[in-house]
């Protein structure tokens, strides 16, 4: 079949678009690593593209939407978060937009529980001190000890896709689990993990029998040796229960002073400048950081002061970096797939032209018939 769609990618995604390509599309992929001006984007739609291929780093607003809406007809996002897409201003010009759920859950859960394990661990200041040429003797608890995960409270807050397959990892280090969630709570998936902490307990595998139960906010924070975040940005007025700044002053002193926090989500659902404070302070023991208010991190960062720079685990937005995870041509497991096949869906009426009906378009709503 010979499609004579016309696509724009902000980014290269690898092979995936080649996929297109095969079939007929004229695809252009910008070329630089950094990210094209918003105004390059607009011009783009404006001269008549039927497709567009965006990142996180692309600000999608009205006037991207609105630039040709007749002939502009998808935004397929390579990301499950779409917080730099403005869905009401998609929903004005009847664009549908897509995501890549799912082929990303494993890689972004395993990155939290390694930053968990890094930080706890010491793995950074161990490594420098060996570097360094620091290491001037073995000794039972100098220079400095960590703290072990097995065994451990872990609080997951978000109890989506990625915090249950946390959870799934959290499990087979005995750990036991305070989960929060104010919109979907998962019994089965918590049942589940419940029988096996109590089979593994029974056959002799976990020494302590674990447990995972739904507890407020408040008691997760309060109890949980390590807190990991696994949250949409949701800004005040985009959910009830916003998630921006839901990791402030206040909230960060409701952790145990020997706790950890973990945050592979978004950014600002964490006040950094609290956070950076709290570090100093002493009111929490570390954080693991791999996405940031601002990306990348600039330069006068709080986050960046020294003296806590020994707790203070910084990553440059890495956790769904794997190789299968991000350029996968295959659908199911890649987001370079999952990213075209959404895009193929709605250009070339997959599921009966019906929008409503394709699993990775987002803003449905606009097209439900009423
Ligand atoms: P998901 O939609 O499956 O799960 C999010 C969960 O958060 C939902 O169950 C929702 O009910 C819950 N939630 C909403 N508001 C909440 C609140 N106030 N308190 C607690 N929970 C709340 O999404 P997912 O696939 O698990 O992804 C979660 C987020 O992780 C994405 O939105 C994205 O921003 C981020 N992410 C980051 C990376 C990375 O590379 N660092 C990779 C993938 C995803």
């Amino acid at each position: 079949m010979e499609n004579k769609f016309r696509v724009f990618a902000t980014c290269d995604i690898g092979d995936a678009v080649n996929l297109l390509r095969t079939r007929g599309y004229e695809v252009e992929v910008y070329p630089k690593p950094e990210p094209p001006p918003k105004s390059l984007i607009v011009d783009k739609v404006k001269s008549g593209i039927d497709g567009l291929i965006t990142t996180l780093r692309d600000p999608l607003d009205a006037e991207v939407f609105g630039a040709s809406p007749r002939t502009l007809k998808v935004v397929a996002q390579y990301a499950v978060g779409f917080d730099n897409i403005n869905r009401a201003d998609a929903n004005r010009y009847k664009i549908p937009f897509t995501h890549t759920p799912d082929v990303l859950t494993e890689a972004t859960a395993e990155f939290a529980f390694f930053m968990m394990g890094a930080l706890a661990r010491k793995m950074w200041p161990a490594e420098h001190l060996t570097r360094d040429n620091e290491w001037g003797y073995w000794h039972p608890y100098l220079p400095f000890l960590g703290d072990e995960v097995t065994g451990k409270t872990i609080a997951v807050i978000g109890t989506g896709r990625i915090g249950l397959a946390l959870i799934k990892k959290c499990a087979g280090f005995d750990m036991n689990v305070l989960c929060y969630d104010p919109a979907y709570e998962n019994h089965n998936y918590i049942n589940a993990i419940q029988e096996v902490m109590n089979l593994r307990h029974a056959r002799g595998i976990s020494k302590e029998h674990n447990w995972i139960k739904y507890v407020p906010f408040e008691e997760a924070l309060h109890d949980a040796d390590f807190v990991s975040i696994h949250v949409p940005l949701l800004r005040p007025g985009e959910s009830p229960t916003p998630t921006y700044h839901l990791f402030n002053e206040r909230t960060l002193r409701m952790m145990k002073p020997t706790a950890f926090l973990i945050n592979d989500s978004r950014g600002p659902v964490v006040d950094e400048a609290a956070l950076a404070q709290a570090l100093r302070e002493n009111r929490i023991a570390g954080a693991a950081l791999d996405v940031y208010a601002k990306e990348p991190l600039p330069a006068d960062s709080p986050l960046r002061d020294p003296t806590i720079a020994d707790r203070c685990r910084l990553y440059p937005h890495f956790a769904s970096a794997a190789r299968i995870t991000r350029l996968s041509t295959d659908p199911d497991k890649g987001m370079a797939g999952r990213c075209v096949q959404g895009l193929i869906d709605v250009l070339e009426g997959n599921y009966g032209g019906d929008i409503t009906k394709m699993p990775f378009v987002v803003n449905k709503e606009a097209f439900a018939k009423s």
